[in-house]
């Protein structure tokens, strides 16, 4: 596979926007070439466009090379500038899996591509047959791995089958991979030049306001997406912070922990509900549960300020919520609020049989 191939015909040849801080990025005393204010000296000047610090910091804890490395104004930036740089519009087709994350779906429609769903197996696990026959106008396959709003995640061996039989771009968005005991794909990267892996800073590492997410691909694909973005992608105060961040990696990891302890409590606790049908196991920050009925559920969860997404209507999730683990004071407010929910039920039902 040549990855040039694979980019959008009219774009191979794209002379990019020259910003001044591309033309010289030395050192010098007098900075006159780019139209900035010479006062408010916090953000007055424009960030690095290729992020080279807090790139350092990511390719060495991530183990990657910082030419493997691309970052976005949140993932959610990644996967609108792949869909662009990989698809030609009102010509191209994307594939994603259903039920996932919504922004693939979107994000084409945005610029003109289309979409094929195709769904996954009933016990939410990848359709191989089906992905091993994709049609060649399908440029990009989306895989979300740990899956949004399933929560299970893909195993390797079979990530590796599409990576395998697909001619086009696998994306394989670990927005959750924290959450797993999976490992990432990033330990492929360098075995498939079809991969890209995207990762977040919104979900694990607690930094959703903060907009960054990574994408992890061979260098080659990298530059093109570096000559498509947006020159000054990645805010001064965003790099700022997530650089000054990282160096209290070992206090996120903790969090992370005891998020991932207590989605394995309300698991055990929930599932006992008679009002809960199932509760799917979890390698997220967040689990899918079916009820008896959700959107009675949603209402009373919601009418006592408790806000869950109801995933009701995506496919094979009929009469399913989906919850977001929380501090363990939020988590305790759920459990209480699922509790008088089970015992109105309970009432309820007795009250019919007396009649
Ligand atoms: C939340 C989420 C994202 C969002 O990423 P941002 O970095 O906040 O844009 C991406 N992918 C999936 C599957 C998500 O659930």
């Amino acid at each position: 596979m040549k990855i040039k191939d694979k980019i959008r015909k009219d774009l191979r040849k794209l002379i990019t926007y020259s910003s001044a801080r591309n033309e010289f990025n030395g050192k010098a005393n007098v900075f006159l070439d780019a139209n900035e204010s010479p006062f408010n000296s916090e953000v007055n000047r424009y960030p690095d466009p290729f992020q080279v610090k807090l790139k350092m910091q990511l390719a060495s804890i991530k183990g990657v090379q910082l030419n493997q490395l691309f970052l976005g104004n949140g993932s959610d930036e990644c996967i609108d500038l792949l869909i662009r740089l990989l698809c030609m519009p009102f010509q191209d087709t994307i594939a994603v899996l259903s039920p996932t994350y919504g922004m693939y779906r979107v994000s084409a429609q945005i610029n003109g591509v289309k979409v094929q769903a195709i769904p996954l197996n009933t016990d939410f696990e990848l359709p191989l047959e089906k992905l091993k026959q994709l049609s060649g106008d399908i440029k990009i396959i989306f895989i979300c791995s740990p899956n949004n709003p399933t929560g299970n995640v893909f195993s390797i061996v079979d990530l590796k089958i599409v990576l395998k039989s697909f001619d086009g771009i696998v994306v394989i968005d670990e927005a959750y991979i924290d959450f797993s005991d999976e490992n990432s794909s990033l330990e492929i990267l360098n075995q498939y030049e079809n991969l890209v892996v995207l990762q977040t800073f919104s979900k694990g590492f607690g930094m959703a306001g903060a907009r960054l997410g990574m994408l992890f691909a061979n260098s080659e694909l990298i530059e093109y997406l570096n000559k498509i973005k947006p020159p000054y992608n990645i805010s001064v105060l965003t790099q700022q912070y997530v650089t000054d961040a990282l160096t209290k990696i070992n206090e996120i990891h903790k969090q992370i922990q005891i998020i991932k302890a207590e989605r394995n409590r309300l698991f055990e606790v929930i599932k006992k509900h008679s009002f809960v049908l199932k509760v799917y196991p979890s390698s997220a920050n967040f689990l899918l549960v079916k009820v008896e009925n959700a959107d009675d559920l949603y209402n009373k969860l919601r009418s006592i300020g408790i806000i869950v997404r109801n995933r009701s209507k995506e496919p094979l999730c009929e009469n399913c919520l989906r919850i977001t683990i929380g501090t363990k004071d939020e988590n305790v407010l759920l459990l209480n609020a699922l509790s008088n929910y089970s015992t109105k039920l309970k009432k309820n039902e007795k009250n019919i049989i007396y009649r």
